[in-house]
C-alpha cells in the first residue's frame, strides 16, 4: 500500500487591526492616502507615527473605539486544532499600544492556540516590520487589510514565496488583485478549499 504523504502544515500570519479585529476607522485609509499624496505632497510610503503626547492619546483612542473580534476566528482555531495550519499574529501596532495589544490577544485566543504573537515594539515602518517578520517566521500566507502594505509586500515577494491575502474595504473595492477577500470568513472558506 502506498504511504500517504503528510501534507505540509501551512504557516499563516494574520494582521490584527482590520483582519482579526474589526475597526471602522480603517475605511479612512484611502482618504488619508489622498490627503498625503495630493494635498500634503508627502511620501505615501511613510506611515503616520504619533509623536506628541496628545497625538499618542488620540492614536490610542482611535484604536480603542468600536473594535471587536471578526467572525471567522473560531474557524481559524478549529483549523489549528486539526493541525492543518499554524497561525501567528503579526501586528504593526506601535509600542504605545502594547497593553491594548495583549488585551486583544487574550480576548481572541484564550486557549493560546496561535503559535505566537508579535507587535512592532521598535516602531519601525509597518511594511518593513511585516516583511521582516514574514521572512523570519517563514510564513506561507499573510493576511492583511491595508492595501498600501499589501502592495509593498507584493513588490518584495518575488524573492520569497509568500502569498499576501488582502481583505479590502468598501472604498478600495475596485482595485484588482488576485487574492482579494471581503472579510475574514471568506479567507477561511478559501483556506479550507486549498488545505
Ligand atoms: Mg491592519
Amino acid at each position: 500500500m502506498k504511504k500517504t504523504k503528510d501534507k505540509k502544515i501551512l504557516k499563516i500570519g494574520f494582521d490584527m487591526d482590520g483582519v482579526l479585529l474589526y475597526n471602522p476607522a480603517r475605511i479612512f485609509r484611502p482618504i488619508i492616502f489622498f490627503l498625503k499624496k495630493f494635498l500634503l505632497k508627502r511620501d505615501v510610503n511613510k506611515f503616520y507615527y504619533p509623536k506628541t503626547k496628545l497625538e499618542k492619546l488620540i492614536w490610542i483612542f482611535l484604536h480603542k473605539t468600536s473594535l471587536f473580534p471578526q467572525s471567522g476566528i473560531k474557524e481559524i482555531k478549529q483549523l489549528i486544532k486539526e493541525k492543518k495550519i499554524k497561525a501567528y499574529v503579526v501586528s504593526a501596532r506601535y509600542e504605545s499600544l502594547e497593553k491594548d495589544f495583549w488585551y486583544w490577544v487574550k480576548k481572541i485566543d484564550k486557549e493560546k492556540l496561535f503559535s505566537s504573537y508579535y507587535f512592532n515594539k521598535n516602531n519601525e515602518q509597518p511594511y518593513i516590520y511585516k516583511a521582516k517578520m514574514i521572512k523570519k517566521l517563514k510564513l506561507d500566507i499573510f493576511v492583511e487589510d491595508n492595501w498600501d502594505v499589501v502592495k509593498n509586500l507584493k513588490s518584495q515577494s518575488a524573492s520569497w514565496p509568500i502569498k499576501v491575502f488582502w481583505i479590502y474595504n468598501l472604498l478600495d473595492k475596485n482595485i484588482k488583485y488576485q487574492y482579494k477577500f471581503s472579510n475574514l470568513k471568506k479567507v477561511v472558506e478559501y483556506l479550507k478549499k486549498i488545505i
